[in-house]
């Protein structure tokens, strides 16, 4: 008992600990609140492992010495896993992993005014009653996705839910729970993140009538498929792979004539939400939101944070009647979004209107010249390269990606970094280990940072970062050398 009394005064008081040299180390780095907790937290488990006679005295010491770099740990460990900003070098601009689409700076001051205080999210301003929620960013959908005056046949309407899946759930939902969906086998694909379609459909309570082949499905495949209990004809965009060779598909347009001939709904699930020209952008032509929505199909959904830049959700347009539909069914109120998504939405909705193009991240990395991407790869080399750490400009490919445009690069210049003591896999970590985290591409042996999806904003500070750490680390062999 005695000597347990004499362990328990070993352990270090929190708050002399904290004004003591190494806990100064620690809320330099750390916020003085999460260093505290972190303390208090390896005090008590030491103090209970004391009492329950698990530690004898030189253990305790032990423990006690390693004290600084267990706390080290653990705070590093709570920051690195946080949300937090990291740079992306990889060279694939809508990189799901790391968030998909940035913001543009209107969506994320909007963003910021709206999240401060109140706003009219279900307010009209004119008549000084309830409103409808989201009723604003719909009307500019609809003007942004309406087709020129004369081809304007049916009243259209749109509806904004959390993300794409969520759209093509709250469809299927709605139009044909405890019916049948028609899907050519070439389009029973997988999206990505556990997005099936199969899958999906039995979900939402419909059922699957799967018709053609994986690489040939033909307009009359649909037509002798539709019975009594047909409800819906579901066209998905296969988004991220390519079949080439023996293939065949019908055009959406064929899809809809014959949705007209045998009354049946036409719903695509058409994914980027692409409403640019894609041509303009040196990209080939591309599945496009713009056509879809214009292509008399009843119903369409898209991605907010593909291809048009903005925050995630899923966007549908279609037919007034039918989205009225989707917007009463009681699932619409678990997969409906909030104001700050509105807020986003709504401003990259505007400059996709008003041509702005450049004001998108996206197509700001996606149009930035290869030349100039070279240009700011050399003055990068210049300030990166060393003795241990080495750069050199080199070619490389960038890719869209988020599934949007699977087989198309373009063409563009990275950093090459290699290291006289560490390997490629390595000197990743280490880039991941900086604040910021710099995400790089690591391919045949080789580490790169890819220009085009890092910010210019970091080129003033970022190589200096980088070289100042990976320079600063000497070999072994030289640490041990007598100073
Ligand atoms: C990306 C994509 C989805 C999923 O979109 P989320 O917004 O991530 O839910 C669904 N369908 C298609 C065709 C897609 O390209």
């Amino acid at each position: 008992m005695k000597d347990r009394e004499h362990l328990y005064q070993l352990l270090p008081q929190v708050g002399e600990y904290l004004d003591s040299g190494e806990g100064r180390k620690l809320t330099q780095r750390f916020r003085r609140q999460e260093v505290r907790d972190a303390l208090r937290a390896e005090v008590a488990r030491l103090r209970q492992a004391i009492q329950l006679g698990q530690l004898i005295k030189d253990e305790l010491e032990q423990r006690l010495d390693e004290l600084p770099l267990s706390l080290e740990s653990i705070l590093q460990a709570g920051t690195s896993q946080a949300l937090r900003p990291v740079v992306n070098a990889t060279g694939v601009m809508l990189q799901t992993n790391l968030g998909r689409a940035p913001l543009s700076e209107r969506a994320i001051e909007r963003i910021a005014q709206v999240a401060r205080g109140y706003c009219n999210l279900e307010f009209d301003l004119h008549s000084g009653e309830r409103g409808e929620r989201g009723a604003h960013v719909e009307h500019v959908i609809l003007k942004l996705l309406a087709a020129p005056a004369p081809r304007q046949p049916i009243q259209q309407s749109a509806l904004i839910v959390n993300n794409c899946a969520a759209a093509t759930f709250l469809a299927l939902n709605s139009l044909a729970a405890g019916a049948e969906v028609i899907v050519s086998r070439g389009e029973l694909v997988e999206i990505g993140g556990g997005f099936r379609i199969p899958e999906i459909l039995e979900k939402s309570g419909a059922r699957l009538r799967e018709v053609g082949t994986t690489n040939r499905t033909r307009i009359e495949d649909y037509a002798a498929a539709a019975t009594p209990d047909t409800r819906l004809i579901l066209r998905v965009h296969p988004s991220n792979f390519r079949i080439e060779g023996f293939t065949h598909r019908p055009t959406l347009d064929e899809l809809v004539r014959l949705g007209q001939r045998t009354n049946l709904p036409i719903f695509e699930d058409q994914g980027t939400g692409c409403v640019v020209d894609m041509r303009q952008c040196a990209i080939g032509e591309t599945s496009s939101l713009l056509r879809s929505a214009r292509s008399g199909a009843a119903l369409v959904a898209a991605s907010g944070d593909k291809l048009l830049g903005g925050p995630q959700c899923g966007i549908l347009v279609g037919d007034r009647i039918i989205v009225d539909r989707l917007r009463t069914n009681p699932l619409y109120r678990a997969l409906r979004v909030d104001k700050l998504t509105y807020a986003a939405l709504d401003m990259t909705l505007l400059a996709h209107l008003e041509g702005d193009l450049d004001s998108i991240p996206i197509f700001h990395m996606l149009n930035m010249p290869a030349d100039l991407i070279r240009d700011r790869c050399e003055r990068w080399v210049q300030r990166l390269d060393g003795a241990t750490l080495r750069a050199e400009v080199v070619a490389a490919q960038s890719v869209i990606g988020g599934g949007t445009t699977p087989g198309i690069s373009v063409p563009s210049y990275a950093v090459e970094l290699t290291h006289a003591d560490i390997a490629d896999e390595e000197l990743a970590r280490r880039l991941r280990d900086l604040t910021p985290p710099v995400i790089a591409r690591v391919t045949a042996g080789r580490a790169l940072l890819d220009l085009r999806t890092v910010g210019e904003e970091w080129d003033a500070t970022l190589p200096g970062l980088i070289s100042e750490s990976l320079e600063r680390n000497r070999s072994p062999i030289e640490r041990e050398k007598p100073a």
